[in-house]
C-alpha cells in the first residue's frame, strides 16, 4: 500500500501537516453539531423551488447572470426590511455561502504580506481561509467569560496593524453578541492603525436578542456586514452567503470572483427561499424560544452556560470536554467539541431533539468536572483546526 501523502507533494509550506475543516458528519438520531436549522423547508417552498429551477433549467445552455442582479435586489430588500437600514442592490454581493464571501474579501483585502485578526475562540474558518489565501493570521484576545475585551482588542489592533479585522456577532462557538459601541471602538482603532477593512460576520444575527448592526454601514466604506441563508433561512444545503457594504467594496470583490461563480440553479433556489422569508423567520422565533429553554434547563442542571444570541449554546465546564462529547454521542446525540478547553456547543434543534439532548446532559451531570487550570488559549487555534472546529 502506498504511503504517499499530501506532504510528499510540492504543496505550499504553510499547508504542510495541516488538517482540513472537518466537523464530523455522523449518522446518529439527533444531530445538533453544525448550527443548522432543524426544520426542513415547508412544502409550498419546495414546490416553488422546483418551479423556479425548472424555469432556470430551460436556459442552462447559457452561463448564469454573472452579476446576480435579481438575487442581489431581493437580498437588499430583505436587509432593508429586517436590518433597520436601507440598502440597494449596489450595496449587496452574493456567493456560495458566506465562506466564499469571506474568501473573496480576503483575496481582495488580505493576501501575501498582509494580515487579518480575529478574537478567539471564534469561527475557525476565518483563520483557515486566511491561511488558504496566504494572509497572515493574528489570534486576538477574548475574556475568560468569552466577552470581547475592547481595550485589549484595541491594543492588539494598534500593535499588529492588521489589514482585515473580523468581528463575529453573535460569535461562534460562544454565542456572545458584540454591542454596537464595541464594534465602533474596534472600527475606529482599525482605521487609526492602518486603515483596514472591518468584517462584521452576522451569520446568526436573526437569532439575536438585539438588532443587526447594518445601520453602522452609513458613512463607513471600510465596514462590511456578512450574512448567510444557511441558518435563519434553513438552507445550509443551498450554499448562499452575501455581504452588504459600500458599492466600492462590491466593485472590489469583482476583481477576484470567478466568472459565473453563482450557478443559475443556486440563484433560482435562493430567489424562491426569499419569497418565503416571513414564513422562515417564523421558525426562527421558535428556535429562539428553544435556545432560551436550553440555556435555562442546562443552568438548572448545574452546568455553566454562556449567554447566547445565536441558535446554539455553549455549555460546560468539563474536566475533559472530548470525553463528555463522546458520552453524549453514546446517547445518540451529536454535539460539537470546538476544542475550547472545558466547553461543548449544542445547536438548538426541534423540541423533541432538545429533549433528547437534555436527557443525555442529565445523565452526564454526575461527571461534571472542575477546570481548575486557567484556560490556555495560546495553542487553541491549532487544536481547534485539527478538530475541524
Ligand atoms: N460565519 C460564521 C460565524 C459561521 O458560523 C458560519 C457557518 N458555520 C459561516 C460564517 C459560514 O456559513 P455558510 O458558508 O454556510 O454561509
Amino acid at each position: 500500500m502506498s504511503t504517499f501523502g499530501i506532504d510528499d507533494l510540492p504543496v505550499r509550506d504553510e499547508l504542510r501537516g495541516k488538517s482540513p475543516y472537518g466537523a464530523p458528519q455522523l449518522d446518529v438520531p439527533v444531530r445538533l453539531n453544525t448550527n443548522e436549522n432543524p426544520y426542513p423547508l415547508p412544502e409550498p417552498l419546495v414546490e416553488r423551488i422546483a418551479e423556479r429551477v425548472r424555469e432556470a433549467a430551460r436556459t442552462l445552455n447559457r452561463y448564469p447572470d454573472r452579476d446576480a442582479v435579481e438575487l442581489r435586489t431581493r437580498l437588499a430588500e430583505y436587509l432593508t426590511k429586517t436590518g433597520g437600514h436601507s440598502v440597494g442592490r449596489e450595496n449587496v454581493w452574493a456567493a456560495n455561502g458566506s465562506n466564499e464571501v469571506i474568501q473573496q474579501l480576503l483575496q481582495t483585502f488580505g493576501g501575501p504580506g498582509r494580515t487579518a485578526i480575529g478574537f478567539e475562540p471564534s469561527y475557525s474558518m476565518h483563520s483557515l481561509i486566511a491561511r488558504g489565501t496566504g494572509t497572515g493570521w493574528i489570534s486576538g484576545p477574548r475574556r475568560d467569560d468569552f466577552s470581547l475585551d475592547v481595550a485589549a482588542a484595541e491594543r492588539a489592533i494598534a500593535e499588529h496593524r492588521p489589514d482585515v479585522v473580523f468581528i463575529t456577532s453573535p460569535n461562534n462557538p460562544t454565542g456572545t453578541a458584540v454591542p454596537p459601541d464595541a464594534v465602533l471602538a474596534l472600527f475606529d482603532a482599525a482605521q487609526a492603525a492602518k486603515p483596514s477593512l472591518v468584517v462584521l460576520d452576522e451569520a446568526y444575527i436573526e437569532f439575536s436578542h438585539g438588532d443587526s448592526l447594518l445601520p453602522l454601514l452609513e458613512g463607513r466604506p471600510n465596514l462590511v456586514v456578512s450574512r448567510t441563508m444557511s441558518k435563519a433561512f434553513g438552507a445550509a444545503g443551498l450554499r448562499l452567503g452575501y455581504l452588504a457594504a459600500h458599492p466600492a467594496v462590491v466593485d472590489a470583490v469583482q476583481l477576484v470572483r470567478l466568472p459565473y461563480h453563482l450557478s443559475a440553479v443556486n440563484q433560482a433556489t435562493a430567489l424562491a427561499a426569499l419569497e418565503f422569508s416571513d414564513t422562515l423567520l417564523g421558525y426562527v422565533e421558535q428556535l429562539k424560544t428553544e435556545r432560551d429553554r436550553l440555556v435555562a434547563e442546562l443552568r438548572a442542571l448545574g452546568y455553566e452556560v454562556t449567554a447566547s444570541d445565536a441558535n446554539f449554546v455553549q455549555f460546560g465546564r468539563f474536566a475533559d470536554a472530548h470525553e463528555a462529547w463522546r458520552k453524549i454521542l453514546d446517547q445518540g446525540v451529536l454535539v460539537r467539541d470546538n476544542g475550547v478547553p472545558g466547553w461543548l456547543r449544542v445547536t438548538a434543534g426541534t423540541p423533541a431533539e432538545n429533549d433528547a439532548f437534555l436527557e443525555a446532559a442529565r445523565a452526564l451531570e454526575k461527571d461534571l468536572g472542575d477546570l481548575t487550570d486557567p484556560m490556555d488559549l495560546t495553542d487553541l487555534n491549532d487544536q481547534r483546526q485539527e478538530r475541524g472546529a
